[in-house]
């Protein structure tokens, strides 16, 4: 793979991501997702979520696709019904695949507001069903790489020189960049791959040296081209996520937090979830002890 950048990509859609409600109490700015944009192949949802206790994401579902946790400050607590438990700390990552069933929940580990992204990554129809898996990375083991001005926190695939360890199931790309005044970073995508931005924080200019700087909570589609071209003209630091991946090109029918390719699945999705089948057996006879809070 050419790390040379010929044919930057230009930004072919903007969306600013304005707060909306989620969960209990939450409040997350949903780009991929909300009505205007439903996907963006592999990509099924992004979400810069911010949360205080009480609120949070009381014992809910997943089939058929990852779920990509990475905390921005602060920390969330996740626990699921097989036992699995851990607080994913500002820097941190998880990445759970949640192939044919996780029930779990998501909440504040700690006082004050916790704030991170989440990325659904959907998975193909051979893979809807795997059992789920966890990858998890403790901020430290997150590898970065340093030079004229530009950081990058390698989440998944390869950036700078330095690769992560992360499997990706649908091939993707996750980079954080922090860019200081004056920088630029050329990034190498794969020509047939769906990328996008997503401004954290200051404002960059992206794809085109002609174009106006763009400020956080938005999210950029990039068009065709062999990689990003983003610079720093502002004299404050400027974060962004670059994400990219390979699509499927399958169809997409949601109900929620379950994502399959056709109606009758997601009607036996239903079926499995209310009857503690097909993977959702541990259900039966779980809660979360964060869930006892809520009167269940
Ligand atoms: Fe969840």
């Amino acid at each position: 793979m050419s790390n040379v950048v010929m044919d930057p990509r230009p930004v072919a859609r903007k969306l600013l991501a304005r707060p909306q409600q989620e969960g209990v109490g939450a409040v997350v700015r949903r780009s991929i997702g909300r009505f205007e944009l439903k996907h963006f192949d592999p990509f099924l949802l992004l979400d810069e979520f911010s949360v205080s206790s009480p609120a949070g994401f009381p014992d809910h579902p997943h089939r058929g696709f990852e779920t990509v946790t990475y905390m921005l400050q602060g920390a969330v607590t996740h626990e699921d019904f097989e036992g699995h438990k851990g607080t994913i700390e500002a820097g941190d990552l998880q990445w759970m695949t949640a192939g044919r069933g996780i029930v779990h929940s998501e909440m504040p580990a700690s006082q004050g507001t916790q704030k991170g992204l989440q990325l659904w990554i959907n998975l193909s129809s051979g893979y809807k069903m795997i059992e789920p898996r966890y990858q998890e990375m403790n901020s430290e083991d997150i590898q970065e790489a340093k030079k004229d001005g530009v950081k990058v926190r390698v989440i998944a695939g390869e950036a700078m020189g330095v690769k992560s360890p992360i499997y990706t199931r649908t091939p993707t790309m996750y980079l954080d960049f922090t860019l200081k005044p004056g920088a630029r970073i050329l990034q190498h995508i794969p020509m047939s791959w769906n990328a996008f931005v997503y401004v954290l924080e200051g404002e960059g200019i992206f794809g085109n040296s002609r174009s106006l700087p763009v400020s956080a909570h938005h999210l950029l589609l990039l068009g065709s081209g062999d990689g990003l071209d983003a610079y720093n003209k502002s004299s404050k630091s400027l974060r962004f996520i670059l994400v990219g991946g390979e699509p499927l090109g399958e169809p997409v029918v949601q109900y929620g937090p379950f994502v399959m390719n056709t109606q009758e699945q997601i009607d036996q999705t239903i079926e499995d979830y209310e009857n503690y089948i097909n993977g959702f057996e541990k259900a039966r006879y779980w809660n979360s002890e964060s869930t006892v809070g809520f009167g269940h």
